[in-house]
Order: structure tokens, then C-alpha cells, then sequence
């Protein structure tokens, strides 16, 4: 299998530490806030990655952090925490928020079909880990004390930007964009290993610790949560490609330093889902979360299908027609593949020319889109439906699109003549631009159980 290595900037064969099993590690979501379509994006092309190991034959562990404390609002060591902004804007405890959008993270996951990762690890369960980590770089001579913080120190090593040179231009960005920059460090580059001095004295999750009450940096979490369950040799490290540098970037700075050697063989790197204006983001205001693609009639499966007709190293743009298309496409689809009948024998021979096709495509680096030509390809081919049915079921294997099940039928629960007449009165409202009526119509309804569905062919609803 070729894979590309952000790493080497390579396409390579696929080789693991031991022979049939492969160990992946992989950033977890910031849960301050819903997932967005982006951030999942990241983690569909991660689960098709899993999967296919997995098809392939390798016995695979995966592990993800969930960040619950240290992520500040610049990835540079600036701003507040972001668990912490998440629970004044929410009025709750940073760990009621944990708790809230951890959950709202795993069950937006399995709408998708993303498997859940055999091991999940809140950075919050493994301070000890962390301390410990960090005494080792002390003592080793990698990090330094200053200011009340400890420090990572760069220039002990040989090479720090190893994604890149040009990261070094991204982090004069990053603090010229109005983020200041920080006095105790040595070197630009340095970042905080614990904080025990922030502006922000609030901050509401502390520990004690040989360098006073205080709270890890968002980069420790990795690496320690990494050593701590995948040993000192990881196969493949995962993400989107805005965590390629400074977090994975300082993630190697960390565990190479800590272990003595080379730490982590294969980086995976996803690029971002963009919408006409830029990144989607979370701090950015607006986002696109699965509830609300909900709301707008599309199966979160949709979504899923439309990730796959493109390259996971591609940015890929997002507009509501492009989704609307891949939901049509996807829905037609499934139907021509669930309505396949289970009619005789299934042709072997057919079976395994089709599945040679399938890794074909993915053993190329994951070309998904190829994968999905694949399915189309089963459909027109001259072979029984139960053969058809055989091949569709080993591809979606690895592609959980969950083709051989028949489409939920759309529920036309419009019977009811005064939700009819609400739905009415607030498409009028919104004609008449009374945004504020329209969204009242709306809470009233939800408040009795109602959820309004707007689709291109007018206003819909289901109960519950
Ligand atoms: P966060 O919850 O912000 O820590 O991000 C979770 C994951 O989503 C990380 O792997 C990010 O790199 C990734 N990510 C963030 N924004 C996007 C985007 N617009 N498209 C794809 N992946 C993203
Ligand atoms: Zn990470």
C-alpha cells in the first residue's frame, strides 16, 4: 500500500514497527463547542483510513485524546484556555462542557459511521503522565523554567521545523496577528510545557506540581497520551493540517527528546474543508455542525459520501449545492443498492476481480473517489444481484456508507392543519424579512416537540 508522509513529503510504501499490526494515534477534538463538518471531515478520511488497514488485514490499535484543558485560543502559548471561554459563554463548569460536547462529538461520529477509536483518553485523566514527562525533559536538559512556566527549549535540537522550513514564517504570523509575544521565552519557537502564570488567573481546572499550582500545555497531551498507549513506537499519527505545525511539530520536539530516538514513522495529514469565504472554524462564529445538516434534510451519511468523492489531500470547498448533489447522488445510490435481490449463487471469481479493483484504488494513497466509481461499476456489471450484493458488502466494509440498507423512508407526517398553518405563518414572516417572528414560530414549535426541516422544496417537520 502507498500512503503519502507529510513527514518526508513522499508518497511511500506502507511499512509498520511490527509485522501485521499498526498503531495509530490521533488529535482528538477541543470539546468546547460542537464538531464542525470540517473537523469532521478530518476524522471521516482518518476512519477510512482505519478501516482499509483493517480490510487490508492489520490488526489495528487507535488512540485519540480528547482535549479538556490547555488549548489556548492561539496554538502559540496566547490567549485563554478554551474550555474556559466555552463555559462562561455556556454559564456551566469546564467539565459539564467536557462532558456535554464529548458526547455530542461520538454521537455526531456514529451518525457518520466513524468507528470509535479503542482507546479515548481525556487530557484531564493523565496529568501524572504529563509531570512526569516533563521531569524527564528538564532533566535531560530540553527544557528550562521562567517566568513561573516551563518552557520547551528549541534550540537543543538539530531540526525543529520538521514539516517544513517555511513554519517558521507561519509563526511570525501567528504573533504579529495581535497576540504578543512572550518574554520568558529563549527562543522564538519555545513553547509552554505548564503553565503556573497566565493573564488569565481564572482559570478553573489546576494541579499540583514540582513547578507550582498550575495546568499542562495543549502539546504535552499528545505525546504523553501517545507513549502511554502505543509505546515508544508509533506507525501513524493523524490530524487536520493546521495541526501540522506548531502541535505536531512541538508533539516531536517532545517525544523525540523524551524517548532518545525517532518516534513516529507515517504522518497523515488531512486538508481542510473550506467554505467560499475561508476555513470553517470554530472560533469563527458560524459553522456547519451534523444537527444542522439535519435540520436541512440531509442524511449525515450524505456528508460522508460527499467526503469520499474527493482526495483526502486536497482542500475541499464546501457550498450547500455541492452537499445537496452528493445527497441526491447518495440516495439514489443506496436505493439501487439496497433494492439488489438476494437471487442464487454468488460468482467468486467476480467477487475477487471486484475487490482487487477496491484496493486498486485505496492502496493508491486513498484515492476514496475511485473506490466510490468502483460501487457504480459493480451496479452496470454483468453479474448476478447476489453476486453484486457479495462485492457491495465487502467495500462498504471501508466505506460505512451503509449501502445495503434500504433508505429510511421519509416520514410525511404533514396531517396536522395548525402546524401546517404555523409553518406557513413563518415562511411569510421570513418573506417579509421578520427574522425574530420566524425564529419564535420555530421555538414554539420546538418546545412542543417539533423540528422544522427547511429542504429547497419548502418547510417540512418530524416529531421528536
Ligand atoms: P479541534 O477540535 O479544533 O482540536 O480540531 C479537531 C480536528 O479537526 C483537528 O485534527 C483539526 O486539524 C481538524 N480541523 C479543524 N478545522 C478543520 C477544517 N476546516 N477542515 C478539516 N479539518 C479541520
Ligand atoms: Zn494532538
Amino acid at each position: 500500500m502507498i500512503l503519502y508522509n507529510s513527514l518526508t513529503h513522499k508518497r511511500e510504501e506502507f511499512y509498520t514497527n511490527e509485522p501485521g499490526k499498526v498503531k495509530i494515534y490521533t488529535c482528538g477534538p477541543t470539546v468546547y463547542h460542537f464538531a464542525h463538518i470540517g473537523n469532521l471531515r478530518s476524522y471521516i478520511m482518518e476512519d477510512i483510513l482505519v478501516r482499509y488497514l483493517e480490510y487490508a488485514g492489520y490488526d489495528v490499535l487507535r488512540v485519540m485524546n480528547i482535549t479538556d484543558v490547555g488549548h489556548l485560543s492561539s496554538d502559540a502559548d496566547t490567549g485563554e484556555d478554551k474550555m474556559l471561554k466555552g463555559a462562561k459563554r455556556e454559564h456551566k463548569t469546564v467539565m459539564e462542557i467536557a462532558d456535554y460536547y464529548t458526547k455530542a462529538f461520538f454521537a455526531d461520529a456514529d451518525k457518520l459511521n466513524i468507528k470509535r477509536p479503542d482507546v479515548t483518553q481525556p487530557a484531564t485523566g493523565c496529568i501524572a503522565e504529563f509531570i512526569e514527562m516533563i521531569k524527564v525533559l528538564l532533566e535531560k536538559g530540553y527544557a528550562y523554567q521562567a517566568g513561573g512556566n516551563v518552557y520547551f527549549d528549541t534550540s537543543k535540537l538539530d531540526r525543529y521545523y520538521v514539516f517544513g522550513e517555511h513554519d517558521a514564517e507561519d509563526l511570525e504570523v501567528g504573533v504579529r496577528e495581535g497576540v504578543e509575544a512572550d518574554e520568558n521565552k529563549k527562543n522564538k519557537a519555545d513553547f509552554v510545557l505548564w503553565f503556573t502564570k497566565s493573564k488569565f488567573e481564572d482559570q478553573e481546572l489546576k494541579w499540583e506540581s514540582p513547578w507550582g499550582y498550575g495546568y499542562p500545555g495543549w502539546h504535552i497531551e499528545c505525546s504523553a497520551i501517545s507513549v502511554k498507549y502505543c509505546g515508544e513506537y508509533l506507525d501513524i499519527h493523524c490530524g487536520g493540517i493546521d495541526n501540522q505545525f506548531p502541535h505536531h511539530t512541538n508533539e516531536i520536539a517532545q517525544s523525540e527528546s523524551y524517548l532518545g530516538h525517532k518516534w513516529c514513522n507515517f504522518w497523515f495529514h488531512v486538508l481542510h474543508l473550506n467554505t467560499a469565504s475561508g476555513k470553517m472554524s470554530k472560533s469563527s462564529g458560524k459553522f456547519l455542525t451534523v444537527s444542522v445538516l439535519e435540520e436541512q434534510g440531509i442524511d449525515p451519511l450524505a456528508y460522508r459520501y460527499f467526503c469520499l468523492n474527493s482526495h483526502y489531500r486536497k482542500n475541499l470547498v464546501f457550498s450547500d449545492e455541492a452537499l445537496e448533489n452528493a445527497a441526491t447522488a447518495y440516495k439514489k445510490l443506496r436505493t439501487r443498492c439496497a433494492a439488489l435481490k438476494e437471487d442464487g449463487e454468488v460468482n467468486e471469481a467476480a467477487l475477487e476481480e471486484f475487490r482487487a479493483k477496491f484496493r486498486e484504488a485505496l492502496d493508491n494513497d486513498l484515492v476514496t473517489s475511485l473506490a466510490l466509481t468502483a460501487v457504480y461499476d459493480v451496479l452496470k456489471a454483468e453479474i448476478n444481484d447476489a453476486t453484486k450484493r457479495a462485492i457491495i458488502a465487502d467495500y462498504d466494509k471501508v466505506l460505512a456508507l451503509d449501502l445495503l440498507k434500504p433508505y429510511p423512508e421519509e416520514k410525511k407526517d404533514d396531517a396536522d392543519p395548525e402546524i401546517l398553518a404555523k409553518i406557513a405563518e413563518r415562511a411569510a414572516a421570513k418573506k417579509a424579512k421578520d427574522y425574530a417572528k420566524a425564529d419564535a414560530i420555530r421555538a414554539e414549535l420546538a418546545a412542543q416537540g417539533i423540528t422544522l426541516i427547511d429542504t429547497p422544496q419548502g418547510t417540512t417537520y418530524k416529531r421528536g
